[in-house]
């Protein structure tokens, strides 16, 4: 198995290779150059890790087979997940559709991103003890990312995290869980900003080709294809769990902003997953909507992100989305390649028309603020459950889908992580883990920085020589 790029400029690469980095020198993503087929039905009554151990094996056999069994042993285990299916799926009685949720997010810190985030975190340590390599992380988050990464990477041997984050932007909550945590090899660095000048940060200072090269800077968003590869495990034993003693078809529906959770769920049907429809969920922020139902991708400015309660989908340029077009131009890197150049020159590129669509069985829709309330309130009137505000994005999408048959809805966080959102609804907060009792009390550590490429450099050198 040999990783190639999607604009066709990359010398076949193995897993290790790859694994450091998102992006491919010629600008494009990585992606295996075929998608090995899985039998799926072998994997029946087998455990998360014997299913992660088998799916992973085909991307990554250049992992010495015991290697790669410790890491994902190490990785899935139930005192981290929570309990020993580690994506458990439970049926969710509601509007008289026939919905499931399958719960990725009970990590450490209760988003789906822990999934892949904590894998990479112990493939990390490994491929950097072997080589000798060091590795220091710079990114950026808006919530989610941070704190998985963060959590992953704490402490670890040879990798600093330099995590840059809006100054008063996040949750109170989301902020708390990433300053709070004290490793010396943890750098939170809060910009006077948004998002977006965060994001245009680290793309200057990781665009230093020789300030990347002598600082050894890597990358952990959502471009990394081991993350990919870490989500297709849970549309495995999800897909199982609901056919047990059920045989007809069987859908997903995605909470999605950056494309990479349902482009798992692509290629764990490219591998032979008999999933019916994916149902892609969107919030305001509607540009994979509007590209599945017209055939025209149309990126917004930055400025026409809208800020919504379902913030982690709050994106308007899906950063795995051409993975999903290099597959459905046949593979054709040429062809990919003019198509993204299409984006940065004119904003976007029309197929003309959904017909190119159709084999790839996406179905999508879009939800509002006042949809996420209205379907966090009437599932809890229905079910006693609360789902959070992403969650509730996919399910207000599959129910109005039209989808026939069973549902499997990924919820994508706990609704503790976004408790003002759930009082609005419900009149109550959330239940909090009690890992978290008190969190925002605890004793923080970050650096405050204007928006400055120069003083985000210079403190990255200086914790680098000096420590943090
Ligand atoms: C990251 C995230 C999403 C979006 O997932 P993508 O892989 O970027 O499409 C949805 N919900 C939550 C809670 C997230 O953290």
């Amino acid at each position: 198995m040999k990783y190639l790029s999607t604009r066709g400029h990359m010398a076949p690469a193995t897993f290790s290779e790859i694994l450091l980095e998102g992006l491919a020198p010629d600008g494009g993503l990585c992606v295996p150059e075929s998608y090995p087929s899985l039998d799926v039905e072998a994997l029946r009554g087998r455990s998360y890790v014997d299913v992660a151990f088998v799916v992973m094996s085909l991307f990554a056999p250049d992992l010495k087979p015991a290697v790669l069994r410790a890491i994902i042993e190490r990785t899935y285990m139930a005192e981290v997940f929570g309990s020993e299916a580690i994506v458990p799926v439970s049926a969710l009685p509601y509007a008289g559709h026939d919905l499931h949720l399958a719960h990725a997010s009970n990590g450490p810190t209760l988003a789906f991103k822990d999934i892949a985030m904590q894998l990479l975190g112990h493939l990390f340590e490994h491929v950097l003890t072997e080589t000798g390599r060091e590795l220091n992380i710079l990114g950026a988050t808006s919530g989610d990312t941070g704190s998985a990464a963060e959590a992953a990477m704490a402490g670890k041997h040879n990798m600093r995290v330099f995590m840059l984050s809006p100054l008063g932007k996040t949750s109170s909550f989301q902020a708390a869980q990433m300053f709070s945590i004290l490793d010396a090899n943890i750098c939170n660095i809060a910009i006077r900003g948004v998002f977006d000048d965060c994001q245009d940060l680290v793309k200057v200072i990781a665009g230093d080709l020789e300030f990347k090269r002598r600082y050894h800077l890597g990358a952990v968003n959502s471009m990394n294809w081991g993350r990919i590869m870490a989500q297709i495990v849970y549309y495995v034993t999800s897909w199982l769990h609901v056919t047990e003693e059920y045989d007809g078809p069987v859908s997903f529906a995605v909470p999605s902003g950056n494309f990479g959770n349902i482009l798992a769920g692509h290629v764990a049907r490219q591998m032979g997953v008999p999933i019916d429809k994916l149902i892609l969920a969107t919030n305001e922020n509607d540009v994979l909507d509007e590209f599945f139902t017209t055939g025209v991708y149309r990126v917004r400015a930055a400025a026409n992100v809208h800020a919504t309660s379902s913030p982690s989908m709050d994106i308007s340029k899906a950063s795995n989305f051409e993975r999903f077009i290099y597959d459905l131009t046949g593979r054709d890197a040429e062809r990919t390649r003019t198509l993204f150049a299409q984006v940065e020159r004119e904003g976007g590129f029309d197929l003309d028309g959904t017909d190119a669509l159709a084999p790839y069985r996406i179905v999508s829709g879009r939800s509002t603020h006042a949809d996420r309330i209205a379907t966090i309130r009437a599932v809890h009137e229905a079910t006693g459950q609360i789902i959070d505000p992403h969650t509730a994005d996919g399910v207000k999408v599959a129910v109005e889908s039209g989808v026939k048959g069973r549902i499997v809805c990924i919820e994508t966080a706990r609704p503790a992580k976004f408790a003002a959102t759930i009082v609005e609804a419900l009149g109550t907060s959330p239940d909090r883990p009690s890992a978290f009792a008190g969190l925002e009390g605890l004793p923080q550590r970050f650096e405050v920085l204007d928006n400055d490429a120069a003083a985000v450099r210079a403190l990255v050198e200086r914790v680098i020589h000096a420590g943090c």
